[in-house]
């Protein structure tokens, strides 16, 4: 199709020349003699002037497919609004290519339509030039991966979709087999024993762009299948690892958003994340920090103070005035769903102390107060106190989190990249009374608590990390486990019967028997890195197309009932019963 220049690319440069020009009617005004119309392609707008006294235009309509040739002309005024605005192309024929029905929704930035429309019509909301950007912002994600990885010895590896399922956490997708009657594939959560099984197999260094899939209940950040840089390397201690991840995510920065970040990036234990910012992806932008004030409370008349395990606090300045009984109680509902009984309130008011635990006070426990915490007047001090150092941490970080919002406390378009490490290899699920692996059960333990696998799961630590970006946790992996009967002893911590060690593991522990390398590696989300880099918080926005919150497709209408044959076929009966 003859076209000249894409729309969004011409300038003064291009002034007298004659162009051909395609794209959709993104508006159009008729002025009598002149009509306007605002012409859309990839690459942006164009205004086209036509004169109607002198040529002849077709009937013109929002989204109608049209060619127009013309001429470049420099405009008297510019049109800040547009890129192309200090131009406008003098029509001297319009062509109308395909006619459009009156659209849906707004094809324009603002577009006032509800999310379930714009997900129906999705080809109609990908004409949006925010939403055409947000997929230029991914895409240069992925062309920055596969730069800085090829230029780094990594080989692209494809892995299957019909796969074993892997232990990740989340329920599996499972597809029927029809020639296997009664056994199932399912889809990968991550391509985590693929990749293992590549660096036994020899590839020192892998990636791939990942599709994963989880069935969990879905989260404004969360899809059932999303995409993962995928990433195992041989050979390299954590350090070298994560030196050689922070070039990547410096690349990325620097194509995507044209920043320069500080390398090396700073590496917090897992400890201190949870500690002092209450979050194990903790948000440094702020502080806020969360501050230790059991030593102070060991006397306190006030029992749950004295006898608590961990009794944290966090200030918030200047608030005390805005902060009504209502306030207050919302701060315990939140607290509660933290386990937490509630938080307590101090409020600093002229100078003094005031909330209902000032009666239980000592002059001494307030003076200390004051030292370690250096408030100032119109500050809250909200205390949290439990036996779970967890639950208290978590608690306050929560409400550090949303203070921090709603006060305003981060700079817009501020990037805050950091490391996680050393994180505890076990978690304690209080739901199935016992403990569960906190990434896989493939991640290595830090070889001096090896010791410790027998006799306190609570500490072994993990030479795992995770990449935490603005508090979200924007990928995460970990050195594996390349012993193995280390492997086999971390599967029987978790409960795995011989028999399932056999059957999910077998061929995967028998690899182990053949010269396994070190290995280790990470996998970051695509979805939320570009999230963040196109500062949106709704992950349904940077996929082309993705499910809504009930994981359901409303453009294909998926998922959907099958015929009666294909359900015979795969040896499947719908039972009744829910
Ligand atoms: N497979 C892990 C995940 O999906 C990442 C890794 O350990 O490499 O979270």
């Amino acid at each position: 199709m003859e076209r000249t220049y894409y729309n969004g690319r011409i300038n003064e440069k291009n002034v007298n020349e004659e162009v051909t020009l395609v794209g959709w009617v993104h508006k159009w005004r008729n002025l009598g003699s002149i009509m306007f119309i605002d012409l859309r392609d990839t690459t942006g707008i164009v205004q086209i002037m036509v004169n109607t006294e002198e040529i002849k235009v077709p009937d013109i309509r929002n989204e109608y497919v049209i060619q127009v040739k013309g001429k470049v002309a420099l405009k008297e005024v510019e049109n800040k609004k547009l890129k192309t605005g200090k131009i406008e192309i003098v029509a001297n024929e319009v062509i109308v290519i395909n006619t459009a029905a009156q659209t849906p929704l707004i094809i324009d930035d603002k577009t006032d339509a509800l999310e379930d429309t714009r997900l129906k019509y999705r080809y109609l909301d990908l004409r949006r030039p925010c939403m055409q950007e947000i997929l230029k912002i991914r895409a240069k994600i992925v062309k920055a991966t596969h730069e800085y990885l090829d230029a780094h010895d990594f080989l692209e590896v494809e892995t299957p979709l019909l796969c074993l399922s892997t232990p990740e956490g989340a329920r599996d997708y499972l597809v029927p087999s029809r020639i296997h009657k009664g056994h199932f594939y399912a889809l990968p959560q991550s391509p985590q024993i693929y990749k293992q099984l590549l660096m036994i197999g020899g590839i020192e260094r892998y990636y791939q762009i990942a599709r994963c899939f989880r069935d969990e209940d879905l989260r404004a950040d969360r899809q059932p299948d999303f995409t993962q840089i995928d990433i195992e390397t041989s050979f390299l201690d954590q350090d070298q690892f994560l030196t050689l991840m922070e070039g990547l995510i410096a690349k990325i920065m620097k194509d995507v958003k044209g920043i320069d970040i500080s390398l090396p990036l700073r590496r917090m234990e897992y400890d201190e994340a949870v500690n002092i910012y209450g979050s194990d992806k903790p948000d440094t932008r702020f502080g806020m920090h969360l501050v230790d004030i059991k030593d102070i409370f060991t006397q306190s008349t006030f029992e749950s103070f004295r006898l608590a395990k961990s009794l944290k606090c966090i200030v918030v300045e200047n608030i005390a005035d805005k902060t009504t009984r209502k306030v207050i109680d919302n701060l315990n509902i939140e607290a509660k769903k933290f386990n937490l009984k509630g938080v307590i309130v101090l409020k600093v008011e002229n100078n003094q102390l005031s909330g209902s635990l000032t009666k239980y006070l000592s002059v001494e426990e307030s003076k200390a107060l004051k030292e370690r915490l250096n408030f100032q007047n119109n500050d809250i001090i909200i205390i949290a106190a439990s036996d779970s150092n967890r639950d208290v941490c978590f608690g306050l970080g929560a409400l550090r989190s949303s203070y921090a919002k709603t006060l305003g406390l981060i700079k817009p378009d501020t990037y805050d990249l950091l490391w996680v490490v050393h994180w505890p290899l076990f978690e304690y699920s209080e739901k199935e009374g016992r403990y569960v692996s906190n990434h896989h059960p493939f991640t290595r333990p830090c070889d001096e608590d090896i010791k410790y696998l027998d006799s306190d799961l609570s500490k072994v630590y993990a030479q795992a990390y995770d990449i935490v970006f603005n508090g979200y946790e924007a990928g995460g992996g970990s050195l594996r486990i390349f012993d193995g009967k280390v492997q086999k002893k971390i599967f029987e911590i978790l409960g795995l019967s011989e028999e399932d060690i056999q059957n999910k593991f077998g061929s995967f522990i028998q690899a182990f028997n053949y010269g396994t390398p070190p290995h280790g590696g990470m996998a970051f989300g695509l979805d939320r890195l570009t999230m963040i880099l196109a500062g949106t918080n709704n992950i349904r926005d940077v996929i082309a197309f993705p499910k809504n919150l009930s994981a359901v497709c409303p453009m294909l209408n998926a998922p959907q009932p099958v015929d009666e044959q294909q359900l015979k076929d795969l040896h499947i009966k719908i039972s009744d019963e829910d």
